[in-house]
């Protein structure tokens, strides 16, 4: 069985001190209903990954990630993060390729590619994401271009690297829109992603990667977006700053 995951990306948002509160409270409720064993990872800025790692501790339940990593290992990129940063800190999870850095940051399927080889070598899980702009889905160009993405940011790895990406597929039209894909629209899009994994890793290691749903999960569509058979949990956006909402979205996993 693939493992669950449920990430929370909190992008730009939070001060240290709210940072704090909001994982004290995940804490608490996590040990206090959360069962079973979906993996929980919370993706908060840079500047608070250190202080939230240890007051995390070693053995917690909850397991933090980066938002980015600079695709180049050291030198003068000011302003920048490297993958060995993020490793000489401990934290296990890093997202490559958001919608957002793609959009906003002209990240290339080629740099991407290059920030997933910075972020395996050193040992780094990436969450790679992919997902259609509305235009594009309206075309019907949807499932061409997320195939695309997954070619140019994943396809020169080999299968044993291949194991161990998380994918997460966000339709951008619905990521911070309240508009959630149908579970129809998802499963299908979710199952194309994995049918293009068996063509080129095979069926094995095809089957181990999870694959998350992103855009606008909240704790009223959560269980039934994640009942879809290739829907292995979800990349939450919104919600996750919500600690009793992300809770939910949790338990829905
Ligand atoms: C995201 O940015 O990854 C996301 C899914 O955002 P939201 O849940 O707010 O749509």
């Amino acid at each position: 069985m693939r493992q669950r995951i449920v990430a929370g990306n909190w992008k730009m948002n939070t001060t240290l001190l709210e940072a704090k509160s909001l994982t004290a409270e995940l804490m608490g409720m996590v040990g206090d209903e959360v069962r079973g064993d979906v993996k929980i990872i919370i993706c908060p800025p840079y500047p608070y990954l250190h202080a939230l790692q240890s007051q995390l501790g070693k053995s917690a339940r909850i397991e933090i990630g980066a938002q980015n990593c600079n695709e180049h290992a050291s030198g003068a990129y000011t302003g920048e993060v490297s993958a060995g940063m993020l490793k000489s800190m401990e934290v296990p999870y890093v997202i490559i390729g958001h919608s957002e850095r793609r959009q906003y940051f002209f990240e290339s399927g080629k740099q991407l590619a290059q920030k997933i080889d910075g972020a395996l070598a050193n040992g780094l899980k990436p969450i790679f994401c992919c997902g259609e702009p509305l235009e594009v889905r309206e075309a019907g160009d949807h499932e061409t271009l997320v195939k695309e993405q997954i070619e140019e940011g994943l396809f020169h790895l080999n299968a044993e690297a291949m194991k161990k990406i998380v994918i997460a597929y966000e339709p951008v039209w619905a990521i911070g829109t309240g508009k959630t894909a149908t579970t129809a629209q998802a499963q299908e899009m979710h199952l194309v992603i994995r049918k293009h994994l068996v063509d080129k890793f095979g069926e094995e290691t095809a089957n181990m990667v999870p694959i998350l749903y992103g855009g606008s999960v909240k704790p009223d569509n959560a269980k039934e977006i994640f009942s879809c058979a290739d829907v292995d949990g979800g990349l939450v956006g919104g919600a996750s700053l919500k600690s009793r909402d992300f809770v939910e979205i949790i338990k829905s996993a």
